[in-house]
């Protein structure tokens, strides 16, 4: 595949320290999984002379990047075992039943377009059901104690269109919104928070000419060629519209960002440094005084922010952190940067689910303390940018979790 699998070029830079070894949570929990310096730089070596030294076990292989934050040398290790999967993991394609389950996961925009509808809330009904799950369980292999994200009635650009873009004319500035898959199919409140900021801070929102899901799901689930096609279209988009590409899903942003160029073989050094998180914009400008948020005097929360593995290797967290800390009556703890474990729909599969909830249970342990230790005076929030890691820690531990961009959007003044 021509368009895909790039990143083996710094192999070589690999120091055998075995730093990234020690960070790796799934190879914590599983003697199969080879780890990062094996299943990466070692194996890439092997795998250059012969492909048949592919090791399928790197199927297990979360793609959180945690061994890339830990590298001293720069070693694109989660980078070089995505494309090793994809260039010499082909043969191990999923067939059958679990085949249909990896293309009904992985593929957001189907999905979402059908269940974003008037039909909603009978889905949503029906897939809570110990029953349906009992199904799915049995099989597609979709593991029965995972509880689905519900979908909205409408979408968010169904209702951006009709009851937010006229406004949006009486803005001299204007930012793009990627609003991506979970705000547009189910979370809507969330795209309509980003607005609410967005319009605070003096900038009108507009939406790009075509937005299609970032393609991360079908790239970790074999389907990459289809991922790069959607990858083109969101670059094409993004080449077409001027100014800052914001959006609110650390993983969305870090695959558009990284992993097009890395993984997929999408160059975008032109319009990289314009795709970022909301925070990350605000941050600056509001630093600079060129934007100023008014923030309610009777606002009280407790929120502790989980870093998600994405945004840790952006580096981003500080910039939500910093405008965290800005609000008043909010009172912030930072958890420790632990992998909650989910990966997307890694967690879903009957056969990752296991390894996914013990990888996050340190996390969920250290979130429980801190509910208890915040008490009852206030209430309390999860703060986190990825949509995966509110699913699996809200599943896990029954406390809510909620994005920056929303705790920002109710603490504003009217
Ligand atoms: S990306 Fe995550 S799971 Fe994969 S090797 Fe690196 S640390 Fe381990
Ligand atoms: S941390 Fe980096 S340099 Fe050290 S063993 Fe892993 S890949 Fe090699």
């Amino acid at each position: 595949m021509q368009e895909t699998s790039i990143s083996t070029a710094n192999l070589e830079q690999c120091l055998k320290c075995n730093l990234c070894t020690l960070v790796c949570p799934m190879l914590a929990v599983n003697e199969q999984y080879p780890g990062p310096k094996k299943a990466g730089p070692d194996g890439e070596r092997y795998r250059i002379k012969d492909p048949e030294y592919y090791d399928y076990a790197l199927k297990y292989c979360l793609n959180c990047k945690r061994c890339e934050v830990a590298c001293p040398s720069g070693v694109k290790i989660g980078d070089m075992i995505q494309s090793a999967r994809i260039r010499y993991g082909s043969q191990s394609k999923v067939r059958g039943l679990h085949g249909l389950r990896d293309w009904t996961l992985a593929s957001t925009d189907f999905v979402g377009g059908i269940a974003a509808s008037p039909i909603a809330p009978v889905a949503n009904g029906v897939l809570r059901t110990g029953a349906a799950k009992a199904v799915l369980h049995g099989t597609l292999g979709v593991d029965k104690h995972r509880t689905f994200p519900k979908y909205s009635s409408k979408t968010f650009e169904t209702w951006f269109r009709k009851e937010a873009q006229a406004g949006q004319e009486a803005f001299e500035k204007k930012v793009n919104f990627f609003h991506g898959c979970y705000a547009n199919y189910n979370y809507p409140q969330l795209g309509k928070d980003f607005v609410k900021v967005v319009n605070a801070a003096g900038y009108g929102v507009s939406l790009l000419e075509r937005e299609k899901c970032c393609g991360i799901a079908l790239m970790s689930n074999g389907f990459a060629a289809k991922a790069a096609r959607q990858g083109k279209v969101n670059l094409e988009s993004f080449r077409k519209a001027e100014g800052p590409v914001l959006t609110v899903s650390s993983s969305c942003t870090h695959m558009m960002r990284e992993e097009y160029p890395e993984v997929l073989g999408l160059p975008n050094e032109d319009v990289k440094d314009r795709i970022m998180l909301l925070t990350r914009w605000l941050y600056p400008r509001l630093m600079s005084g060129e934007i100023k948020l008014n923030f309610r005097k009777d606002f009280h929360m407790r929120v502790a922010y989980h870093t998600a593995c994405h945004m840790q290797r952006m580096g981003w967290q500080q910039f939500t952190l910093e405008i965290l800390r800005m609000i008043p009556g909010l009172e912030l703890t930072l958890l420790e940067p632990n992998c909650c474990g989910i990966s997307g729909t890694f967690g879903f599969k009957k056969e990752n689910y296991p390894y996914s909830q013990k990888i996050g249970e340190t996390l969920f342990q250290e979130i429980r303390e801190a509910k208890a230790k915040a008490g009852d005076s206030a209430p309390f929030a999860v703060a986190t940018e990825c949509e995966t890691c509110k699913w699996q820690i809200e599943m896990s531990t029954g406390i809510p979790v909620m994005n920056p961009v929303s705790i920002i959007a109710q603490a504003l003044a009217e």
